[in-house]
């Protein structure tokens, strides 16, 4: 027995989840295949080591899709202030500068899914199939068919790619990716610290790569140390006690002590995206679409900015009695985003480069460039306000804006 809808979302991870919910309570039908269900939220367990900092727009989107509460219910941590320096110059950015409570929050990803997942619940129209995996993928131009693992088989005039980074819907369609390896790792740490969370984030340009150091609720804080794959899997493989010495001797006094390491990751950092958003029937959208140097802390929240780009253009699509699913109105979405994306990946690559250059000139112009950022009002506004989202062309769910 076949099930039709008029848009299935492969990966119900952040993004995904959010252009679920993006087109709740719309006239369209929708189906959200996610393979993994996500660990429930108890409100003293560790906090996870995954952890974003979601922009102002990001969280615009997730309030006005109504899955905020969820986030805020369980754990998350606001910032107000962002410090970078390096050797000789530095910054300090504050949101009460541009009449703003806070800049931005750290918060775990899986919260964020568990808020967006708990919230599809609320939409008739939104059907869940969670935990679920594809067998079989048929992608024509007229219409996807997907095979469940359990033998269901749904139909879907448009299919969103929301898979990820190595999604498997970008490659059976045959959408090629543009990427390169910055032959670098991030060995992510979640620390107990002496100090309670202050409510800032740190960020230090050093020669072997930029180290972040982000902040928890409680006593505990995220540690970003960016750096060679030899060098990462070496500090990886050492006993928590010489790890711990490592830390205190290379990051600054000014953090305050760490009392303890409670997990270790460590990601290869990659450059990918795909040469089209979109082909008829198929849109891809978040780290499926674009992986981007995590530095600045961008990936998911330009992600969500495609989530909701897209459920708009469905939406008005819809209504005013288009086919959702030709390439005609898909590309009015890949317009809207593939050029926004690029920019931002671009930035960060700027970043990445100038701030990891030891050439003199370089080191000359970045510390006047911090300096600069740091006592023009207006220039430093306008990077807080591109770190917070709030600049270029953005969709109705960022502004809070209903699209319905
Ligand atoms: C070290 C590090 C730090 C980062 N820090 C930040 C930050 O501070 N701020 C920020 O904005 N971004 C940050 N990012 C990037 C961010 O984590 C990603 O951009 C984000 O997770 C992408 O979300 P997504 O939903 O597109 O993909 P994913 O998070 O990869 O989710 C994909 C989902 O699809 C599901 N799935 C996959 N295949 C299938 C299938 N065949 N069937 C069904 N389901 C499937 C998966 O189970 C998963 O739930 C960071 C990344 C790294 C590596």
């Amino acid at each position: 027995m076949k099930q039709k809808y008029d848009v299935v979302v492969v990966g119900g991870g952040m993004v995904g989840a959010a252009l679920g919910c993006g087109l709740g309570n719309s006239a369209l039908k929708v189906a959200m295949i996610e393979q993994i269900r996500p660990h429930h939220f108890v409100a003293d367990q560790p906090h996870d080591l995954r952890v974003s900092a979601l922009s102002i727009a990001s969280r615009k989107i997730l309030e006005t899709v109504g899955a905020w509460d969820g986030v805020a219910s369980r754990r998350n941590c606001p910032f107000k202030r962002m410090r970078v320096w390096e050797n000789s110059g530095d910054a300090e950015f504050c949101s009460e500068a541009i009449n703003y409570p806070e800049l931005g929050y750290i918060v775990e990803n899986r919260i964020t899914q568990l808020a967006l997942l708990d919230r599809l619940k609320a939409f008739d129209n939104v059907h869940l199939f969670c935990p679920a995996q594809i067998k079989k993928l048929d992608y024509s131009t007229s219409g996807t068919e997907i095979e469940l693992n359990d033998g269901r088989v749904l139909e879907a005039a448009v299919m969103v790619a929301a898979d990820g980074g190595q999604s498997r819907v970008r490659q059976m369609v045959g959408i090629g990716v543009t990427s390169w390896d910055y032959k670098q790792h991030a060995l992510v740490l979640y620390v107990e610290t002496a100090y309670g969370q202050q409510a800032i984030t740190w960020q230090r340009f050093v020669p072997s790569g930029p180290q972040a150091f982000l902040p928890l609720t409680g006593h505990f804080a995220s540690i970003v140390w960016y750096n060679s794959p030899d060098e990462v899997r070496r500090l990886k493989a050492l006993q928590e006690t010489d790890l711990l010495a490592e830390l205190v001797n290379t990051f600054p006094d000014a953090l305050g002590k760490i009392n303890s390491i409670q997990g270790v990751a460590s990601f290869p950092l990659k450059r990918q995206h795909a040469q089209e958003y979109v082909k008829p029937g198929v849109a891809l959208v978040g780290d499926a679409a674009h992986m981007i140097n995590p530095l600045a802390g961008q990936g998911v929240n330009i992600g969500l900015l495609d989530a909701a780009a897209l459920a708009q253009v469905l939406i008005e699509a819809d209504r005013a009695r288009e086919n959702i699913a030709a390439l005609s109105v898909l590309k009015r979405y890949e317009r809207l985003r593939r050029n926004e994306n690029l920019k931002m990946m671009t930035l960060m690559d700027v970043f990445y480069r100038v701030f990891s250059n030891q050439a003199l000139p370089i080191k000359f112009f970045r510390n006047l460039g911090l300096g600069l950022a740091e006592r023009i009002t207006p220039a430093k506004n306008k990077v807080m306000r591109a770190a917070m989202g709030l600049e270029g062309n953005l969709p109705k769910l960022a502004k809070g804006e209903a699209i319905l």
